[in-house]
């Protein structure tokens, strides 16, 4: 009998797209994988490289300045000898297949429809979120917390997301993309309309470095259920793992966000 495949695990621009920890996100997902005892095998993508990126069950982007941004998305034109389809195209079928996506604020914006720079410079974006990302004169910096949107835990109560944001751009949704989150600390989206994040079919994006899954383990462990659907074609619901140490660093989060708000309020 044929041995089971490993999930298979793309990083994609590791060396590119990689601010305040983002790798932490991959580091977190090989711990978990390991723990939940499903076999893996993580693969790098670097520009140029000639990968199909169909093949994979999970897919992580993490975040970058203007300047590795516009490197990505000169690969996601690029035409490689050995694929009839542009990088672009192949993630837009990765998506399409249900391939799950995180993808981290520059890697965020690059999902949606297009990111405008606060200079005015257009890049395109692969359209697999229903977003787009106008750039501001103002960063928004800080500590974030958020609940998980009802599109996303229908039953409360509904878990959390503790994070770290800096970006310039404002991202706004569009009807056929849910937003992740709602803010309760910090600026999310734009820092107009209380959302964070987005996703859309199994394709999910955020502001929050920090890094993320480390410190939001219900997170990783609903995006690696996505990626076993994926692999397997069906439902699969993982077993909790112990997380005690990570739900101290997730209440830790939580309570240094409240306290640095409340000193702010009384400045
Ligand atoms: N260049 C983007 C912005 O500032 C993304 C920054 C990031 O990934 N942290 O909006």
């Amino acid at each position: 009998m044929a041995e089971e495949r490993p999930l298979r695990v793309a990083h994609l621009y590791p060396d590119l797209m990689n601010l305040y920890g983002d790798r932490g996100n991959v580091i977190a997902l090989r711990r978990r994988l390991e723990w939940h005892g499903i076999p893996y095998e993580l693969v790098g993508v670097a520009p140029g490289d000639a990968v199909d990126l169909r093949s994979f069950d999970l897919i992580f982007f993490g975040g970058g300045q203007d300047r590795e941004q516009r490197l990505v998305c000169q690969d996601f034109g690029c035409r490689f000898p050995a694929l009839s389809q542009t990088r672009a195209e192949n993630i837009r079928r990765a998506a399409a297949e249900g391939v799950a996506i995180l993808a981290v604020c520059g890697g965020y914006q690059l999902l949606g429809r297009y990111y405008r720079t606060a200079e005015g410079e257009m890049m395109p974006g692969l359209e697999v979120l229903d977003a787009w990302t106008e750039g501001g004169s103002e960063r928004l910096i800080g500590d974030v917390v958020a609940e998980a949107s009802p599109a996303l835990v229908p039953t409360a109560p509904r878990p959390t997301l503790v994070g770290f944001e800096n970006h310039s751009g404002r991202t706004f949704l569009g009807p056929k993309a849910a937003p992740l989150a709602r803010v309760l600390v910090g600026a999310g989206n734009n820092g107009q309309d209380g959302t964070e994040g987005a996703f859309q079919g199994s394709v999910f994006g955020t502001y929050l470095h920090g890094s993320l899954l480390p410190k939001n383990p219900w997170f990783a462990d609903l995006l690696i259920e996505r990626a076993l659907a994926h692999k397997t074609g069906s439902m699969v619901r993982l077993q909790p793992l112990d997380d005690r140490l990570e739900a101290q660093a997730h209440e830790a989060a939580i309570a240094n966000a409240m306290r640095k708000r409340g000193r702010a309020a009384r400045a």
